[in-house]
């Protein structure tokens, strides 16, 4: 049985990557939609052939419990909305898959662990590069320590926000923070799959040369992870700056992704040489491979806990710029 999967929040990602990418998975489809614009659910179910039995709003979500056509339900949502709804997903009885950063923090990502395994349901965090084929490579020249060591990681990922300036995501209460939640989280991410271990101590600063629009969220953040193999870890991220690149030196030699975190295709090197890997649809892969989970009652290789690690580094980078020191994590 092909798995139906519900959007929740028709935004930009949603409508997009995810919905596009629906029409070329092999184990589930997109059966409901759940929005709080009328007119957007009369637009989707057009386009996408979606019967108003399986269209919901954020009031009456939860009788989504009664609908047997809807087995996962895709939280796409400001990052300030997805405990909620990952929470009232997991009490109708679906199992979830939340968009990154998994929550405003920490604790925020434990509640909503806590929630989905209370209902014995599974919980994945929309990382999609796990399901790419470049950054797997990396994970296996990393981990797997295929040119020796790996001794440094030099990372960075942003964009130069020009959007809306009253837009959720300049907002701290639902974003949680700026260009470090949204796109450092990958360069987090990036050097704990390349080395496959997991930090102890970070030590952080920030840039602001736009305060009067970046008021209430970080724009520039820069921070040095320790990580217990003793690796030498830096990494950026920032809402002013179009990074996305992954470097790293080996004991002998050196690999680079770069592009190493957007989905409009990924490039990579081996000791200058280019890679040669093809890119792939990453969302579709990612909701089949969450599909298959959910059929065989299997864990994601990306749960909740993956999203959990990176809140935690995240608050404690945040811990870091307020007090100037290295901060455990
Ligand atoms: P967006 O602003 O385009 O969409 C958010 C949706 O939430 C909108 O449809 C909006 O109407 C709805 N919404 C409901 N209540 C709202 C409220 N109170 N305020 C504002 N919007 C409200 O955002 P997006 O870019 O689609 O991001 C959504 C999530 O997806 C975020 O967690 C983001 O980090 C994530 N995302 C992930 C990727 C990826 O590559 N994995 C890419 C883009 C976005």
């Amino acid at each position: 049985k092909k798995m139906g999967v519900a959007l929740v929040g028709l935004g930009y990602y949603s409508s997009g990557q995810l919905a596009p990418a629906l029409l070329h998975t092999n184990n589930c489809y997109l059966a409901g939609l759940v929005t709080g614009t009328p007119q957007k659910a009369v637009d989707w179910a057009k386009k996408y052939n979606i019967p108003q039995k399986n269209i919901y709003n954020y009031q009456n979500f939860d009788e989504i419990a009664n609908n047997p056509d809807i087995d996962i339900v895709y939280i796409v949502l400001p990052v300030s909305m997805h405990k909620e709804f990952t929470i009232r997903a997991a009490k109708a009885g679906k199992h979830v898959l939340c968009e990154k950063p998994m929550a405003l923090n920490a604790a925020e990502c434990r509640d909503m662990i806590a929630a989905c395994r209370k209902a014995n349901r599974l919980l994945s965090i929309g990382y999609r590069l796990h399901f790419e084929p470049h950054t797997q490579e990396v994970m296996r020249l990393g981990q797997k320590k295929v040119m020796g060591k790996v001794t440094t990681i030099e990372t960075g990922n942003g964009f130069t926000y020009g959007g809306d300036p009253n837009a959720w995501r300049l907002k701290k209460a639902m974003a949680g923070g700026g260009g470090l939640m949204d796109m450092g989280i990958y360069a987090i991410q990036g050097s704990r799959y390349t080395l496959g271990e997991e930090p102890v101590a970070v030590k952080a600063t920030q840039e602001k040369t736009r305060p009067d629009f970046f008021k209430e969220v970080d724009e520039t953040v820069f921070w040095e992870l320790k990580f217990p193999g003793g690796a030498k870890v830096t990494g950026k991220s920032s809402y002013n700056n179009n990074w996305g690149y992954l470097h790293v030196t080996t004991e002998n030699g050196n690999f680079e992704l770069d592009p190493a975190f957007g989905y409009g295709g990924l490039d990579g090197k081996i000791n200058g040489n280019p890679m040669k890997i093809p890119n792939i649809i990453q969302q579709a892969a990612q909701m089949d491979d969450f599909a298959t989970c959910v059929a065989l009652n299997k864990q994601s290789r990306v749960p909740g806990e993956e999203g959990l690690k990176d809140m935690r580094v995240v608050d404690a980078i945040y811990r870091s710029l307020d007090s100037g020191k290295w901060e455990n994590i």
